[in-house]
């Protein structure tokens, strides 16, 4: 496989944005580099915002939200439905602008702007569905319920590997739910965030009796998202990224008794017991450990195979890795793109390095190198056979490493999967209807995410998605996560004419 000459790919992100209503020139001449990882090249170099100009975007967002909580829930699914449409004429580019600065293959490049697609039309129904409950009350005449109100400005920080879907997961949901969003995304990926305001700010303006600050976007690195943490204005701050930078923001946060969203690290496995379907296990393995190369927060990390099978399905997979078509994730037939960057790749071998010394041998992981293309950092996908897990299973690198581990029996199995700080996504492949069940049950994974033959990775929107212990607890997307993004109140109504005290007391003045 070969890259686009030097200076293609730059020109035709740069081209692209534009197409997308992003004026590209208005935001450089900084020190924040926006490159894309398929070749190293730099793009652009844009200015990062100071704490005084994200304050600015806040009072902007929290002004609009003032009138925009006013506007009836079904109108506000109006605007967001007229987003989804637009985003579907344009999936095409910004899909491709995703492939570009987050090195995805083509498809999972349309698929990240069909997951706001989704989302979108999700929350469109769910304007019309925000709904509390009617409580019995103990009191004669009185009738007590639910009401769900808009919450306020919703803090928004994104990690590089989902660049727009993340967004797009938070800011449909809470615009329909009366909100306004300040988004502050990945450095890493700057060149997404300006396409995908640029789409929605177009959208707004359709509909000029609207608010139009209702969702602002912030550019700079962590000292934009400290700014966003602390503002007393921004009740709810949903970020995903690593657990490093969850442990730094949610106490900043909680200290003004703010709330998160917290999407963190994940450290996903999957068990394999002896009844699998093996042809299927094997794909889904596949997918799940080396697509987005390892750069999902799903990603498979550990493999947890019966000790019967272990050497067949080593066999397989690792023939199935030997053939894996690595490059640029432009080219039709590529399945495993580039790292996001040289630290990236520094990582991978260093987790490499530590799985050997803890006992692991390893198969795959070296550099593909490209010639001229020194700063293009792609890796073969790595495989580490364990005869017990060694200390380093428990960290997710970011990178496409799977991690091996044999089991005896079932109970040991799901030890092991619990056995690590993060709790996001899990899965079981086996035939054994018992086993499944005990697997999803209380006491089988103790993950946010448990599948039954697919893989941990690639959530559909409809389902809640997020993750427990160092994930971070978050819940964001489909079900009943909109209720993070409003604030309940309960209301007691008094029709009776008397005024009768709950649980018999009595306060009578005469
Ligand atoms: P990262 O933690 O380096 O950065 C994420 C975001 O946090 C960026 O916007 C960054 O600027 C910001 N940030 C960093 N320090 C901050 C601070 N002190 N205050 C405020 N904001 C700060 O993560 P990354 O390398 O971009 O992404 C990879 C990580 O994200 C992995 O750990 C992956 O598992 C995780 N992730 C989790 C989910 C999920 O839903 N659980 C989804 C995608 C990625």
């Amino acid at each position: 496989m070969t890259l686009p000459p030097p200076g293609t790919l730059p020109e035709r992100a740069r081209s692209l944005a534009k197409s997308l209503g992003v004026d590209l020139p208005a935001h450089e001449g900084g020190d924040l580099v926006v490159r894309t990882p398929v070749t190293g090249e730099a793009i652009a170099r844009l200015k990062a915002q100071s704490p005084a100009d994200v304050a600015g975007a806040v009072e902007r967002a929290h002004a609009a939200f003032l009138a925009w909580r006013l506007v009836p829930a079904p109108r506000r699914g109006e605007v967001v439905r007229a987003f989804g449409e637009r985003l579907r004429a344009h999936k095409a580019a910004l899909g491709e602008i995703v492939t570009l600065e987050a090195g995805k293959i083509r498809s999972e490049g349309l698929g990240e702007v069909q997951e706001i697609i989704d989302i979108c039309d999700f929350a469109v129904g769910l304007s019309r569905q925000l709904h509390g409950l009617t409580i019995a009350s103990e009191r004669p005449g009185h009738r007590m319920m639910e009401t769900w109100h808009p919450l306020g400005v919703v803090g928004v920080i994104t990690a590089f590997n989902f660049p727009a879907a993340v967004w797009g997961w938070n800011a449909a949901l809470a615009f329909v739910c009366g909100d306004s969003v300040v988004w502050k995304p990945s450095e890493k990926a700057l060149l997404t965030a300006l396409c995908c305001h640029a789409i929605w700010k177009t959208t707004l303006a359709a509909f000029p009796d609207l608010p139009q600050d209702i969702g602002e976007l912030v550019i700079g690195g962590a000292p934009a998202g400290e700014a966003l943490a602390d503002h007393p204005r921004v009740p709810l701050v949903s970020a995903t990224g690593s657990t490093r930078m969850g442990r730094l923001v949610a106490p900043r946060v909680a200290a003004r008794f703010g709330r998160t969203i917290l999407e963190l690290g994940g450290n996903n496995a999957a068990i394999v017991a002896p009844s699998a379907d093996l042809d299927l296990a094997v794909r889904g393995i596949a997918f799940s450990a080396v697509g987005t190369a390892g750069q999902r927060c799903t990603t498979l990390r550990r493999l947890i195979v019966h000790a019967s099978l272990r050497d067949e399905l080593l066999a397989r997979l690792k023939s199935a890795y030997a053939s894996l078509p690595i490059g640029s994730p432009l080219e039709a037939g590529t399945l495993v793109g580039p790292l996001i960057d040289g630290a990236a790749f520094e990582a991978m071998q260093a987790a490499l390095m530590a799985s050997r010394s803890q006992g692991a041998t390893v198969t795959g992981g070296a550099r593909r190198e490209f010639a001229g293309f020194g700063e293009a950092f792609y890796a073969e996908p790595a495989i580490c056979e364990w005869g017990e897990a060694g200390e380093v299973t428990r960290h997710e690198t970011f990178a496409p490493i799977l991690h091996v581990i044999p089991y005896r029996d079932f109970d040991e199995a799901v030890a092991i999967q619990n056995d690590v700080p993060q709790g996001l996504a899990s899965s079981i492949f086996t035939r054994d209807l018992a086993e499944a069940e005990r697997f999803v049950s209380a006491a089988g994974s103790d993950c946010g995410i448990a599948n039954v033959n697919i893989g941990p990775s690639g959530a559909e929107i409809g389902g809640a998605f997020g993750g427990e212990k160092e994930t971070g607890g978050g819940r964001e997307s489909g079900s009943d996560s909109w209720k993070a993004y409003m604030r309940r109140a309960t209301n007691t109504i008094n029709y009776s004419g008397a005024l009768p005290l709950a649980q018999g007391v009595k306060f009578d003045i005469g």
